[in-house]
């Protein structure tokens, strides 16, 4: 019986797969996604990639419909690069938390306290936040970005933990605002010292958006994208990975010879994990849900994303 409902199920998702790619070559569609997916969401994908490789391939592709797996931020940002494409959120209701804890009537405020302060946002920020914004980041170019800009003070939103580990490396003035991601913000620096010192040989690679304590401890700093590079290139044969737990899957496909850690319990971003092959299938063929933004929007928010593509 058990073996019974196994059969039906994997037909199942096969059928759905076939679905998906059906529609997508009739519609001419691609479909993005995040390294933070579901395994069977990441096997569909045309692209897989951090936020920075899925905003430069959204703003490049000729597709005619972007289906974005991943939150909602992200597949603003795509609207945002491609205003004349169709961009669709498999899930309506997939946000991101950290991306909700800027407002725009906060940041007014922080605006008129340091007139001379630029605003540099991290992606992880909903659209009225980018249009007014002098210049997004991602992780993957945030340093990059905070020591290309000219001003010497900045106000940095939404991640606490990111704008304290780029005051690392400039002598300006970060300002930060005191949002944080509850995934990554989670990870205990004590968690960790318990596995590595399990697996002394292994490595530690963290994301910057966890506390200065994990930050602390790990070999490496990266954004996902840059997870992917370590695990390819470094000699350990052992790492642990500081990160959403979706971000395993695709390192141990890519490194089948490697073995992969988590920090503790497996650290699960409820937002990320929500979209599924029905979604994705619904998505093509109702074409839905449509990201559609008010054209001040799109048109302001587009200059803070354009200024940060102009960073590798
Ligand atoms: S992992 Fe954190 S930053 Fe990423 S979508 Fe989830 S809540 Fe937002």
């Amino acid at each position: 019986m058990k073996h019974l409902n196994i059969t039906t199920k994997d037909t199942k998702k096969n059928m759905n797969i076939s679905e998906i790619q059906k529609l997508k070559r009739e519609k001419k569609a691609v479909i993005l996604v995040h390294n933070y997916q579901r395994p069977e969401i990441q096997d569909i994908a045309d692209y897989l990639g951090d936020s920075l490789e899925l905003s430069r391939i959204a703003a490049k592709s000729d597709a005619k419909i972007i289906v974005f797996c991943g939150v909602r931020f992200m597949a603003e940002s795509a609207k945002i690069l491609s205003p004349e494409k169709i961009v669709l959120l498999p899930r309506e209701e997939a946000g991101c938390e950290l991306a909700n804890m800027a407002t725009k009537e906060e940041l007014m405020k922080f605006k008129s306290k340091y007139p001379n302060a630029c605003v540099v946002s991290y992606v992880n920020t909903n659209a009225d936040i980018k249009a007014e914004t002098d210049v997004c980041c991602t992780s993957a170019n945030a340093v990059k970005v905070i020591q290309g800009v000219s001003a010497k003070q900045i106000i940095f939103v939404p991640d606490r933990n990111l704008a304290n580990y780029v005051q690392r490396f400039t002598d300006k003035e970060i300002i930060p605002w005191n949002g944080f991601c509850y995934v990554h913000d989670g990870m205990k620096a004590d968690t960790a010292k318990k596995i590595k010192s399990s697996y002394p040989d292994a490595k530690l690679v963290v994301h910057p958006e966890c506390q200065k304590e994990m930050i602390n401890l790990a070999d490496a700093i990266t954004s996902t994208g840059g997870m992917v590079k370590f695990a390819r290139e470094s000699n350990a044969d052992k790492i642990i990975i500081g990160t959403e737990e979706g971000m395993i899957y695709r390192l141990q496909k890519e490194n089948p010879n490697k073995i992969f850690y988590t920090i503790g319990n497996a650290r699960m971003c409820r937002n990320m994990k929500m979209t599924t092959l029905e979604d994705v299938l619904l998505a093509l063929r109702e074409e839905k849900y449509r990201i559609e933004l008010p054209d001040f929007i799109l048109k302001a928010a587009k200059k803070s994303l354009d200024r940060m593509l102009e960073y590798n």
